[in-house]
């Protein structure tokens, strides 16, 4: 049975000979001679499914495994009415990813007023496994070949989807968050991640504006504050979860030096991004 298919009734899962590294926190590779055991008979599998069945179940899972690709579309929304949901100034938001950062407990949702400052060129969609209901990357076996190794199959066709790094900003500070699919289009208008491709290839006049269309846009933004390990280091990214078109504030914002600074090639110091944050 493929292990995604038989994940839904929380089997015990045993493996043998899988090496374990600490990409994107703690990860697990397989090859030839691995065993992957669905539900075995051991011992040890009995009293984890006694755990589970008793009060595993309702406990949190702390994530050792991000995957910011597979996992970032399954952010959810806060539910209506949510009390777990704060809104604050971009310095109050660098300060929770901070405090999230070094263990305190921070409020899930935060939500913000700010504008686009800036949007990276680099990386800003995958390709993505062409079944609606599956945000997996998918992997080019050949021409009209995309492998899903979630779905187990392989599609003649993918589709793009948006993973964009963006910098916001208010008057108080600016920071980078992460945005995906729906929420990203929002961001980019008419101009769909396929799209975007497309002029990467052959107009790169036109893909710079489609980027810059957005640029001092004001939004209201609600973020999910989320930590994963990378090489034993705890990291928070602030991942969007809903945006809404919004005004300018009544005062606005000087343009200040920090916009500039994220322009000319600044790292993202919050989230995990490749590259500066100017040029192609
Ligand atoms: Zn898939």
């Amino acid at each position: 049975m493929p292990l995604a298919k038989a994940l839904p009734e929380c089997p015990v899962v045993a493996l043998k000979a899988v090496r374990v590294s600490d990409y994107d926190g703690r990860s697990l590779s397989v090859s030839t001679s691995t065993q992957i055991e669905i539900d075995p008979d051991l011992p040890r599998a009995e009293t984890l499914r006694q755990w589970f069945a008793s009060d595993g179940n309702t406990v949190t899972p702390r994530m050792i495994s991000v995957s910011t690709v597979s996992g970032g579309g399954a952010d959810p929304a806060p539910r209506p009415g949510s009390t777990n949901v704060q809104v604050s100034s971009m310095s109050e938001l660098n300060k929770m990813i901070e405090d999230k950062s070094s263990g305190a407990s921070v409020a899930e949702y935060v939500e913000v007023k700010a504008k686009v400052a800036f949007i990276k060129r680099e990386n800003s969609y995958y390709p993505k496994c062409p079944e609606e209901s599956c945000n997996s990357k998918v992997v080019s076996n050949g021409e009209n070949e995309w492998r899903c190794d979630r779905c187990d199959q392989t599609f003649p066709t993918k589709t793009n989807r948006y993973v964009l790094q963006a910098s916001l900003q208010d008057d108080s500070a600016t920071t980078w968050v992460t945005v995906f699919g729906d929420q990203a289009q929002m961001l980019m208008g008419t101009v769909t991640a396929d799209e975007v491709e497309k002029l990467q290839e052959t107009d790169l006049d036109k893909f710079d504006a489609a980027f810059q269309a957005t640029q001092d846009k004001w939004f209201k933004f609600v973020l999910r504050l989320k930590t994963d390990e990378y090489q034993e280091q705890v990291r928070t990214k602030a991942i969007v979860v809903r945006i809404e078109l919004t005004s300018e504030p009544e005062e606005p914002p000087e343009p200040g030096k920090q916009q500039q600074q994220q322009q000319d090639g600044g790292e993202a110091s919050n989230t995990k991004s490749g590259g500066g944050g100017g040029g192609l």
